[in-house]
């Protein structure tokens, strides 16, 4: 299939013809089914990074492949002074998960979704902004002063300013920070990029109390947990007493493709006037059209419970283990972080790679897991069945990383 180029010189190739933005070495794929993929040399892998919680149904779903070939075969990419069916069926699809009337915007990327509800806080005519310690909201500059990770701030000084950032999980600092000029809260319902950190119970209840009492909008960032990522169609559905004014989304939303959405309900979804905001690609046909496949195969598929289960299989597997590398494993359906006892994720990665399993490194302690939600029985006791030799290998012989 993939004759053209190996492993070397793909890699070679990309470094003569991409920025080094990512710097680690990146690991040339080929081809993709379900959850496995092959590499350029034809070495196949078990993907348990799922383009980073963003494949929800595999590589090449067959309901994903049919909506997109039929949607581009007849009515492709529109721009912004029309509109059609699949656009319009997915926005109807999405307020209907959430259970209540709202408004989207729809556009490619996490970034971009919560760029918007940026804009949407400004035009509440106030300014300031409350976001977390660790936050990760995306690249742009308005994401990126909401994000709240130093050193991807710092070479970008000055960002939009006006900006607190409070201890993540901490319902005091937040009261403390927010005020009656607050234009909006944002958070992340679990911290998954800075290693899938889950906040205290009633975090996200307090925060909805505050917000409500000083007129700020609550904006959860489910750009990584949503869409059925946690077991349930929104990581906030699994708290009472929460119903945000602005959920953003992206990744598994496209199953693949581009496409992020701003999701406002009330006073929030009325702001965006003419003018104030766009895209071209944002809600193109195509896109919405592989999310409505993607939303009737987690529906007709059952994979909520699917998620439920492979998550609880998992982590008693991985805890059962009792190995010493392993502390413990957090976060919520199949957004799965293992804690190490010791900053040894990189060399777990390079041990599973070697072993056929694809795992994501988002702090030096924490090996992260986002499969597809379709995992199946076999791939979770693949996984589960290497992990002892994994970890040994690691353990076992000292190696120093990557
Ligand atoms: N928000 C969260 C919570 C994310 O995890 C990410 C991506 N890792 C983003 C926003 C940014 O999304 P994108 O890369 O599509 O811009």
């Amino acid at each position: 299939m993939n004759s053209v180029a190996g492993n070397q010189e793909l890699t070679a190739r990309w470094q003569g013809a991409l920025m080094n933005n990512y710097g680690t070495p990146l690991l040339p794929l080929a081809r993709g089914e379900g959850t496995r993929v092959w590499d350029a040399d034809g070495t196949s892998y078990l993907d348990f990074v799922g383009g980073i919680a963003t494949n929800a149904l595999g590589h090449a779903h067959p309901a994903v492949v049919e909506a997109v070939s039929r949607q581009i075969g007849s009515l492709g990419h529109i721009s912004n002074f029309f509109m059609a069916e699949p656009t319009v069926a997915l926005a109807e699809r999405l307020l209907r998960l959430f259970g209540r009337d709202g408004k989207v915007f729809f556009c490619n990327s996490g970034a971009e979704a919560n760029e918007a509800a940026f804009k949407i806080g400004r035009l509440t005519g106030r300014t300031h902004v409350v976001a977390t310690e660790g936050a990760f909201h995306g690249r742009t500059m308005g994401a990126l002063a909401m994000t709240g990770q130093p050193g991807k701030r710092e070479p970008f000084l000055p960002l939009p300013d006006d900006v607190t950032h409070v201890p993540f999980g901490d319902a005091q600092a937040l009261a403390a920070a927010v005020t009656e000029e607050t234009a909006l809260v944002i958070i992340e319902p679990i911290q998954g990029e800075l290693g899938v950190v889950v906040p205290p119970a009633g975090y996200l209840k307090a925060a909805r109390a505050i917000t409500a009492s000083t007129g700020a909008l609550l904006v959860l960032d489910e750009v990584q947990t949503g869409i059925g990522r946690t077991g349930q169609w929104f990581e906030y559905q699994a708290h009472e007493g929460v119903l945000p004014d602005i959920v953003t989304l992206a990744k598994q939303l496209g199953g693949g493709l581009p496409l992020g959405a701003t999701v406002a309900f009330g006073r929030a979804a009325e702001l965006l006037r003419p003018g104030h905001h766009g895209t071209t690609f944002g809600g193109n046909p195509v896109a919405c059209a592989a999310g409505l496949a993607v939303l009737d195969t987690i529906e007709n598929e059952g994979l909520l419970e699917n998620v439920k289960r492979q998550s609880a299989t998992l982590r008693d597997g991985i805890e059962g283990l009792g190995h010493e590398l392993i502390d413990f494993v957090r976060g919520a359906g199949l957004l799965l972080g293992i804690v190490l006892t010791e900053p040894l994720a990189p060399q777990v990665r390079q041990a599973a790679q070697e072993a056929g399993f694809l795992v994501n490194v988002p702090a030096p302690d924490v090996v992260r897991l986002m499969p597809p939600l379709n995992l199946g029985d076999d791939e979770v006791d693949a996984f589960l069945g290497a992990l002892p030799g994994i970890l040994q290998a690691v353990s076992g012989d000292g190696r120093s990383g990557e």
